[in-house]
């Protein structure tokens, strides 16, 4: 079937018929949006908008984010002509995902961006669609955050990091990738008591208050069990998701900004992402994926599939919410 198809589908990205459906174009051509999904400004029925956010101006190391939308849409190409293993949903084939683009924004007007962002995430969410964001640096998370409280209060943060990213600065006019978690709590855009850190290993003596489950704590432990506190710590709270792609280990995600040894595998990151199904999750974003310091693809495909997880996680909330 899907051999056959390839002899004719092509670009999908615009082709398709809806929204819903698998693709079974070839993997190496065509038009790239995320699992070639449907590559739309119009959200009407639209169940989850992806959006790029190719900003790295807020790095403290390596810059290259920028071209993270990018890779993780080519990397996605190998995915989508099966359904997402270890789950029993497909929201490719059961709800109204598409690729809505990347924001616009003025590359030299740094200072303009976070309203910007902020603004681009409010016209998604009035639309009553989640957005899921690829960076870009990690800073892109605040400006989303506040568009985010904005209509659900403040959120419970489930972030996966190798930086707890709560470094202190008073300063609200500085755009860091390192401090926006610190300013998330300070702005009471997230509750620290409902929020939870995993992958931690960089040193941070102000903790902002936020629970945290360090990278030797990951490693000692089972991911379920790992899973299971992330569970109790949110509750049914609404969950904003930020999977920092360097929480894993360089070996498997060498194309990032700030690399730090010790982390997680893919393999505890799909794991504890499964095992926390069922979270009041209502968007999230994957950040810092910068291919370009690493020739092999991989950190891509890695974004590309922890973005899918994401997608899974959303889907199966929405379908919970459904049944009530
Ligand atoms: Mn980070
Ligand atoms: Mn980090």
């Amino acid at each position: 079937m899907a051999l056959k198809d390839s002899a004719f589908d092509v670009d999908n990205a615009i082709t398709r018929d809806g929204h819903r459906g698998m693709s079974y174009e070839n993997a190496f051509g065509g038009i790239l949006s995320f699992m070639r999904r449907s590559y739309t400004k119009n959200l009407t029925g639209v169940d989850l908008a992806i959006t790029g956010i190719p900003f790295d101006q807020a790095v403290t190391n390596r810059p290259g984010a920028r071209f993270g939308p990018r890779a993780i849409r080519e990397a996605s190409t190998l995915q989508p002509c099966d359904s997402p293993y270890g789950w029993d949903i497909n929201p490719l084939a059961d709800f109204d995902v598409v690729d809505y683009g990347d924001l616009a924004f003025d590359y030299a007007n740094v200072a303009a961006f976070p309203a910007r962002l902020t603004d681009h995430i409010r016209e998604i969410l009035a639309e009553g669609v989640g957005a899921l964001s690829f960076g870009g640096d990690h800073y892109i998370t605040f400006p989303i955050l506040r568009a985010y409280a904005e209509k659900f209060g403040p959120l419970a943060l489930v972030h996966f990091d190798a930086h707890s990213d709560t470094w202190p600065d008073d300063d609200m006019m500085r755009i860091d990738h390192g401090t926006m978690f610190y300013k998330a709590v300070k702005e009471g855009l997230i509750l620290p008591k409902k929020s939870v850190q995993i992958g931690i290993r960089t040193q941070n003596d102000y903790d902002a208050g936020v629970h945290v489950i360090d990278a030797p704590n990951v490693h000692g432990q089972t991911p379920a069990t790992t899973a299971s506190q992330i569970r109790d710590i949110v509750g049914d709270h609404p969950v904003y998701l930020t999977f920092d792609i360097d929480c894993l280990d360089p070996a498997f995600a060498p194309g990032t900004g700030t690399p730090v040894w010790g982390g997680l595998s893919s393999a505890q990151a799909a794991t504890i992402l499964r095992d926390i199904r069922g979270i009041n999750m209502v968007g999230g974003d994957v950040v810092e994926v910068s291919p370009q310091y690493d020739a092999s693809g991989a950190t891509a495909v890695a974004g590309a599939h922890a973005a899918m997880e994401l997608i899974c996680l959303y889907c199966w909330n929405l379908r919970a919410k459904s049944l009530l």
